[in-house]
């Protein structure tokens, strides 16, 4: 659970009350070593907060964060410093988070540099080993970001991610701003490293498509909570929960001409006031009187399938 205080409010010197958001709330997200799963949800969900807190960048108020095994809190020294290099985060837009004062060459090696994973003499080709993995031409080096593409400067971010040695990557919407031909280039680059360097993902999307075909297993999302998660195949042929139901319902796939497309009823409502119960049911087609005052269980319906909603007690 992540408390969120409305600090804008109070730079503003707004008479604004302070507010608090649990932006991510009871989530029980397990990675398992080499898997890709995809984390789904409309924008507000609480989808990037979650990958902030599991790649230790945001901490979390409550619960716990572990790392192969161990607790991530109570690491200490040389693992705790090992633990955090190991998960990394690439973002939607690689340009805000690359130094436009810094050449290719230091914003790639600065890291590796500072923890001792090269060297000032072996630093050159360190940094044309991270370009070349990351498919960038270490001729380009000493150029600065806004002298690339947007393709290229989210390579930049890559190539910064694999310098320090990454096991598990989180990817935040990460080819959402791209062309779809240099998304295409971006998703089998990452599935290439995948294989290359056995790497395991976080894959944080609110494209459906994009998650489908990288992931093994899907995790949805609504309001904060986790309401679905399946294998893959299992979510797009077998959705159980009315919300994963309404996005697959929303756009268009392959082999469903026929079908019409309806889109999710109503907006997302503002996490400061979420509903009671299921935070879905004022756009569920399905809710019924339990759904607006009892909150629904994760629970398995079928083997590696979860879902968290009231229909399930009632079959
Ligand atoms: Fe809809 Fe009720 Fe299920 Fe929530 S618990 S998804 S409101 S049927």
């Amino acid at each position: 659970k992540l408390d969120i205080a409305a600090k804008l409010a109070r730079r503003l010197g707004a008479s604004v009350r302070e507010e608090i958001v649990h932006a991510v709330d009871r989530v029980d997200l397990r990675v398992r070593k080499g898997e890709v799963v995809g984390l789904v949800g409309e924008s507000g969900c609480g989808k990037s907060t979650l990958g902030r807190i599991v790649a230790g960048i945001l901490p979390q108020s409550e619960g716990e964060v572990f790392w192969n095994g161990e607790n991530v809190a109570a690491m200490q020294g040389e693992a705790a410093k090992i633990g955090k290099l190991r998960r990394q985060m690439i973002f939607q837009d690689p340009y805000a988070s690359l130094n436009p004062r810094m050449r290719v060459a230091d914003i790639v090696g600065e890291a590796p540099l500072v923890h001792g994973l090269t060297t000032r003499g072996k630093f050159d080709g360190y940094v044309d080993e991270q370009m070349r993995r990351a498919g960038l031409d270490p001729a380009f080096k000493r150029r600065y970001p806004h002298q690339f593409s947007g393709g290229q400067r989210q390579r930049i971010g890559i190539a910064r991610a694999l310098a320090v040695a990454p096991e598990f990557i989180v990817c935040d919407e990460a080819v959402a701003a791209l062309d779809v031909s240099i998304q295409a280039q971006i998703l089998n680059l990452f599935m290439q490293l995948r294989k290359d360097l056995d790497l395991t993902y976080l894959f944080i999307s609110h494209d459906l498509g994009v998650v489908e075909h990288l992931s093994d297993r899907v995790v949805i999302m609504y309001l904060g909570r986790v309401v679905e998660e399946a294998p893959t195949e299992r979510v797009f042929a077998a959705a159980n929960h009315p919300y994963t139901q309404s996005l697959l319902n929303s756009v268009p796939r392959i082999g469903n001409r026929k079908r019409a497309f309806t889109t999710v009823k109503g907006e997302i409502p503002s996490p400061l006031n979420p509903p009671p119960g299921c935070h879905f049911h004022p756009r569920c087609p399905h809710a019924f009187e339990r759904c607006r005052v009892e909150v629904p269980v994760l629970r398995e319906i079928a083997p590696g399938q979860r879902s968290a909603c009231h229909l399930n007690d009632a079959a």
